[in-house]
This record gives C-alpha cells, sequence and structure tokens, in this order.
C-alpha cells in the first residue's frame, strides 16, 4: 500500500483534516496561519478541507487556494452531513504518516501541532489536545461539557479522555482502524479512545472562534452527546433492568402487605387513588424504558440500512479514489 503510494503521490508525510460549514469568514484568517506553519514543518504537508455542505463562499474561497498551492485540498460533500461525518470523510482521502484533525474556527491553535508533532516523534500513535482553559465559550457550554464528559467517562466501557474534543494527531495506522470502523452514528473521539495504541494527552488553551459563530446549537451537541452515550455505553438498558426489579420488588412487598391485610383484618380496601397513582406511576416508567430500548432499536435500524456514510459532489486535488465509501 505505502510503497504503491510512493509511486503514485508524493510521500506526504502530515495531514490535516479540517471540515468547515458557513465558515468563509475565518477561512483566510485560518489559511494566513496554517501556510506558514505547514512552510515551517519537516515535511511534506497536505490540507484536505471537507466542505459540510456550506450556503456560502467557503469552498469557493478554498478552491482559490487550492489553484495556487498543490498542498491544498477540497473534497465537498453533497449536503450537510454534519461534523463527525465531515471529519470521516478527511481521513478516507488522506495520505500523510501523521494525520492532524482540527476545526476550522480557529479555537484549535494551527501552532499548537507543533507540540503534537513532538508527542508523534516521541513514539505516540494517539495524541490527544486536551482543552484546559476554555475562551468565549458560554458558561452553559462549559457546565453542559463538564458534566458530559464526566457522565460519559462512568458510564462508558471504554476510557475516554475527559476535555478532549476533535481536535488530535493520529498516526496512519489509527487511521486506516478508524476506517476498518462502519458504524453510522460516529462518535470520533470514543471511537479513538477505542482502537487502542499509545496515547497521550496535551493541554491547550481553547481560544475564541476566529469569526462567525458556532455551528453546534444545543440540538446537535445533544445528539452527539447521545451518540456517545448510546454508541459507547449500555447502561441505560442495564438501568432500565434494575429499575424494573425494583420496582417488581416493591410490588412484591406491597403485595404481601396487601395479602395480610385482607387475610388477618377486616379492613376493606379502599381507594381507587392509589391504585391510580400506581398504576400511572408503573405506565410511565414502561414508556420511558421502551423509549431507552427505542434509542437502541432506532441505532441498529440505521445500521441495518447500510447507507454510505456520505456523498462527494466535488474534490480538488486529491488523487485517490474519492467516492462515497462502500461496505
Ligand atoms: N462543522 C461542520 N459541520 C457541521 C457543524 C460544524 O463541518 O454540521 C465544523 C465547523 O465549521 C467547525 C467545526 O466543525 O470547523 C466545529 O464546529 P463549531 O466551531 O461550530 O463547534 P464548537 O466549537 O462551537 O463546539
Ligand atoms: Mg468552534
Amino acid at each position: 500500500m505505502l510503497t504503491k503510494n510512493m509511486h503514485m503521490k508524493p510521500n506526504v508525510t502530515y495531514s490535516f483534516v479540517i471540515p468547515f460549514m458557513n465558515e468563509e469568514a475565518v477561512l483566510p484568517l485560518l489559511m494566513a496561519r496554517l501556510i506558514p506553519l505547514i512552510d515551517q514543518l519537516d515535511g511534506l504537508s497536505e490540507v484536505v478541507f471537507v466542505d459540510d455542505g456550506s450556503h456560502d463562499q467557503g469552498a469557493a474561497i478554498i478552491a482559490e487556494y487550492c489553484m495556487s498551492d498543490p498542498r491544498v485540498k477540497l473534497v465537498r460533500l453533497s449536503r450537510n452531513f454534519g461534523h463527525q461525518i465531515a471529519v470521516t470523510a478527511g481521513l478516507d482521502m488522506v495520505v500523510g504518516q501523521a494525520v492532524i484533525i482540527m476545526d476550522a474556527d480557529l479555537q484549535d491553535p494551527p501552532e499548537f501541532v507543533l507540540e503534537l508533532i513532538e508527542k508523534w516523534r516521541e513514539g505516540y500513535e494517539i495524541v490527544h489536545a486536551q482543552r484546559g482553559v476554555r475562551r468565549g465559550e458560554t458558561w452553559f457550554k462549559k457546565l453542559s461539557a463538564n458534566l458530559f464528559y464526566r457522565t460519559l467517562s462512568r458510564l462508558s466501557s471504554v476510557e475516554i479522555p475527559r476535555n478532549v474534543g476533535d481536535f488530535r494527531l493520529v498516526d496512519a495506522r489509527v487511521v486506516q482502524a478508524i476506517k476498518s470502523m462502519p458504524e453510522q452514528d460516529r462518535f470520533l473521539r470514543g471511537m479513538f479512545a477505542w482502537v487502542g495504541f499509545r496515547q497521550t494527552l496535551v493541554q491547550y488553551e481553547r481560544l475564541e472562534r476566529g469569526a462567525g459563530e458556532t455551528k453546534y446549537p444545543l440540538k446537535k451537541m445533544m445528539r452527539l452527546a447521545m451518540d456517545g452515550v448510546i454508541g459507547f455505553s449500555d447502561a441505560p438498558l442495564r438501568l432500565a433492568l434494575w429499575l424494573g426489579a425494583l420496582v417488581s420488588l416493591g410490588a412484591l412487598c406491597y403485595g404481601v402487605y396487601i395479602f395480610t391485610l385482607a387475610v388477618f383484618t377486616d379492613q376493606l380496601i379502599e381507594g381507587w387513588a392509589s391504585t391510580i397513582v400506581v398504576l400511572s406511576l408503573l405506565s410511565g416508567m414502561n414508556l420511558m424504558i421502551s423509549g431507552v430500548i427505542g434509542l437502541y432499536v432506532g441505532r441498529i435500524h440505521a445500521e441495518s440500512k447500510q447507507r454510505p456514510l456520505y456523498f462527494i459532489s466535488q474534490s480538488i486535488g486529491l488523487l485517490g479514489e474519492v467516492e462515497a465509501r462502500r461496505r
């Protein structure tokens, strides 16, 4: 594979995967910092931009850079597939020995990549950039992120490092591993933790966006959080089991009590109120538990359709096979 690549294309050391959606305001700022960075790296770089269904001029801006600099490449997805799929598409295209995934909005400082590379040179195959201080984010985002990472690391069966987003460097071997995981609901930070290899963390200061607004509204954040919990934990299902057991035990005790009353006293069992309360409690719980099971069944449904993860409408500068991946 590697030798074949060497005949076909220049030997790329560093590949950058940068997904973007409606980021026209920030892209020129990003390029102004990224190009000097890759110029100073100790190997050839490629920068693969993935346009995740933007409605602005972002792709045109990148296309222009592609014309003047062959290291810059562009893949356009046929619609907005979401950040995680956009990163996946980028990973499918890259050919470098080390692959750096970063956001387009300059919240992940490009210069920090030098530190990630240093760790990779030391022999780590996955270098996660961990958010220390977060600037320019609302207290709600910080609080919800904190709570989410805590809950997830408790529930999940693999150790998912806290406060680590998608900014990381991974070795080509890890990219191969991730490519072999065809799941539809992609919670990449969990998947990177799951594959193993030698992993390490480096702390960085998460800055404010260079320009523009967040593309992760609450709904998308919740969806991502759900993918994380459901994809990496069966705790909600186990919770349903324990809850069911607890309620059954309660019902059993109550039954014994009623039975005793009926046999040893002549107190009539009054009040349908208690019956209604118990009944509605139980049916509510039933619904909730079916809902939890439904979430997992929904995932199975999505997987069973075996659809490709994305489609590409246009690509510039990429040599490899640029069609939707199929299984
Ligand atoms: N993004 C994307 N597709 C989406 C949403 C976001 O490609 O559907 C990109 C976005 O352009 C940015 C990165 O993913 O480069 C992270 O998104 P954002 O900065 O909006 O998230 P936040 O940092 O606010 O969590
Ligand atoms: Mg951001």
